[in-house]
């Protein structure tokens, strides 16, 4: 346990903020005993994975839980399906090559996306085409308020677009603590989205397996991210927004070039696309700026503050608004 711990190291922005108090969780029975510890009898409590989502824009109010549950363990089959499961503080990327290593498939697609496995559920992590809920089995997440393990199917989680139950109304509630998987022993290779192919053909790899589809999605987004360790950011910023098909095609008159993708509700807009048009990308006031290769991602050169990042972001939002008559909403969390 720490007191007046700083965050800084524990963010993938880089930005400093104290916790009241950190505590390491190492095994889900320790959540137990943490409601005797002064500072977490309030059952409020802030709980971090990876810090690869999070926008610390102040010292955080409340006692921080951070979550290090390891385990990675095949757990049995369902049909032809193999269930895995991870504990919570498993890093993301580590379990997605672990399960590779076993001939087990599902995962590729999500490549060396940062965090822990106990947050990807959060927002339903995806990316070119995959999203968590495709390969989703259950998770147990502890009650903070009974403290009792509950165990959540799919249906529970309320999985959408890089949304589910845990940002509403179970937000803060739950410890995720162990999360289970369904994999294939055969691939079923998602290649279509974005430049997979491309990448694949650069690589001279005609016959793909899933261990070359993930070094190709790995190889790109390499390419295209800037890596948290070299300049501070949380990856997107911006979710993308869903618009009305009519709105889109007004747009689509004005914009010959504007980017969209049919989805359940209208079109899928990328919210890069629009904060590029509006001439953000590689925009740069102090420390705090717009990436020069993606523009959904706001980066810390070093200085920046939380605050200035949120600044930033709310004059795009507006920006954008004005410009094309959307709203994005951020997908980071912000503390
Ligand atoms: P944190 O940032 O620590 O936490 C995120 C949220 O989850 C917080 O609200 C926190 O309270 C909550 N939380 C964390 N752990 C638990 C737990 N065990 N139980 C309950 N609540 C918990 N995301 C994508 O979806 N696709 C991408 O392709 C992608 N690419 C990225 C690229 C970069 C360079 C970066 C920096 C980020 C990217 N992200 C992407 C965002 C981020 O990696 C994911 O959202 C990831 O799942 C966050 O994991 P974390 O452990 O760092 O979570
Ligand atoms: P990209 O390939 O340049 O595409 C731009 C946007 O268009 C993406 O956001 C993507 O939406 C959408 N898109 C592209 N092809 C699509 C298709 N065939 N069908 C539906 N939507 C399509 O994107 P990028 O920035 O390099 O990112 C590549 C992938 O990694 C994306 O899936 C992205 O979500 C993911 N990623 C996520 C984060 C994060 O922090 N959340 C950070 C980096 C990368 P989607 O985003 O809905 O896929």
């Amino acid at each position: 346990m720490q007191a007046h711990a700083d965050l800084k190291t524990l963010n993938t922005f880089g930005l400093t903020a104290h916790a009241p108090v950190l505590v390491m969780i190492g095994k889900a029975t320790e959540l137990n005993e943490l409601a005797s510890i002064p500072g977490f009898e309030t059952k409020d409590w802030r709980i971090l994975g990876g810090g690869s989502n999070v926008l610390l824009t102040q010292d955080v109010g409340k006692p921080v839980v951070r979550i290090a549950i390891p385990g990675m363990t095949v757990i049995g089959t369902e049909g032809a399906d193999t269930i895995v499961e991870a504990g919570a503080g498993i890093i993301w990327h580590k379990f997605v090559m672990w399960t590779l290593s076993r001939d087990l498939y599902g995962l590729e697609n999500l490549s060396l996306i940062p965090g822990t496995v106990g947050a990807a559920p959060i927002q339903n992590i995806g990316a070119y085409g995959v999203e968590l809920v495709d390969v989703f089995h259950s998770l147990d997440a502890w009650d903070i308020r009974t403290g009792l393990i509950r165990t959540f199917t799919a249906d529970d989680c309320a999985f959408g677009y890089r949304d589910s139950v845990f940002k509403h109304e179970a937000k803060d509630r739950y410890v995720i603590t162990a999360v289970r998987f369904r994999l294939r022993t055969v691939p079923d290779l998602k290649l279509d989205y974005g430049t997979i192919r491309a990448e694949l053909e650069a690589m001279k790899i005609t016959s793909p397996t899933a261990k070359d589809v993930s070094d190709a999605v790995v190889a790109i987004r390499r390419s295209k991210l800037p890596d948290p360790a070299q300049i501070g950011n949380a990856g997107s910023f911006f979710k993308n927004p869903t618009i009305p098909t009519e709105q889109y095609e007004s747009l689509k008159a004005a914009h010959d070039q504007i980017p969209g993708f049919p989805s359940a509700n209208g079109v899928k807009v990328p919210a890069g696309w629009l904060i590029e048009q509006a001439g953000w990308k590689g925009f740069r006031e102090g420390d705090g700026g717009v990436h020069a290769k993606q523009a959904l991602v706001l980066v810390n050169y070093g200085g920046a503050s939380g605050d200035q990042i949120l600044s930033l972001a709310r004059r795009i939002q507006a920006d954008v608004a004005g410009k094309f008559g959307i709203d994005i909403h951020p997908e980071v969390n912000i503390w």
